[in-house]
């Protein structure tokens, strides 16, 4: 069920302490992590460089996803806004984009490996892998349009060289996915390093992808 967001106060509030809990999960490192969150007025999106802790709820930028040019007077949107906005275009079902550096996605990232179906949780990202979009500079439209290619059929991809990002129909969802997603990428990083994981057939796949259905959980 698709929640609808309207740019309120309280909506503010949500996001910032969204931020705050991606701290105290540590899937976040010092101010490069970012929350967009739909609306009714348009994108709600963090301001660029600025410390969680210091967030007011009047420093979040409302950006129209038309491309109408942002309300003067307020704050600097995060620099990955792009991103933010095509996925949340593409996406109309998602109503949450959550970006970060964690460290284990980021480290996958920087050798631009895949996490494969290695665990049946893999499935709640809605494939047999979260692939790794490919490099382009953060903060550019290059970047957006790989992103976008990678979440295509996904609600999660790492981003080559720079860390991840996940989308939700909800933004407790999409911060959900984050965690679950650097839970799934440390869990493959030491398994790796253990050994070699096996890694789950696509009816095996198939079947998680069922339940998860059955349970309501949206995947792409
Ligand atoms: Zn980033």
């Amino acid at each position: 069920m698709t929640s609808e967001y309207s740019d309120t106060t309280e909506t503010r509030q949500a996001i910032i302490e969204a931020c705050l809990s991606m701290q105290a999960a540590g899937v976040n490192q010092g101010v490069s992590g970012n929350i967009s969150l739909r609306t009714t007025e348009g994108m709600l999106i963090t301001p660029s460089g600025l410390d969680y802790d210091k967030m007011q709820a009047d420093m979040l930028v409302l950006m129209p996803l038309d491309g109408t040019p942002i309300r003067p007077g307020q704050m600097k949107p995060s620099s990955e806004w792009q991103f933010h906005r095509d996925i949340l275009l593409a996406k109309p079902g998602e109503m949450a984009v959550v970006h970060a550096h964690p460290v284990y996605c980021t480290a996958l990232a920087m050798n631009r490996q895949p996490i494969p179906a290695c665990h049946y949780m893999v499935a709640a990202f809605g494939g047999n892998d979260i692939p790794v979009a490919d490099y382009a500079l953060f903060g550019s439209q290059a970047l957006s349009d790989q992103v976008l290619h990678a979440l295509k059929h996904r609600s999660g991809c790492l981003m080559a060289n720079h860390g991840a990002v996940v989308t939700g129909d909800t933004l407790a969802r999409a911060l959900w996915r984050m965690v679950e997603l650097e839970t799934l990428a440390k869990g493959y990083v030491t398994s790796l390093s253990i050994g070699t994981p096996k890694v789950l057939n696509a009816g095996q796949m198939t079947e998680v992808k069922k339940a998860f259905a059955d349970y309501g959980l949206k995947t792409t």
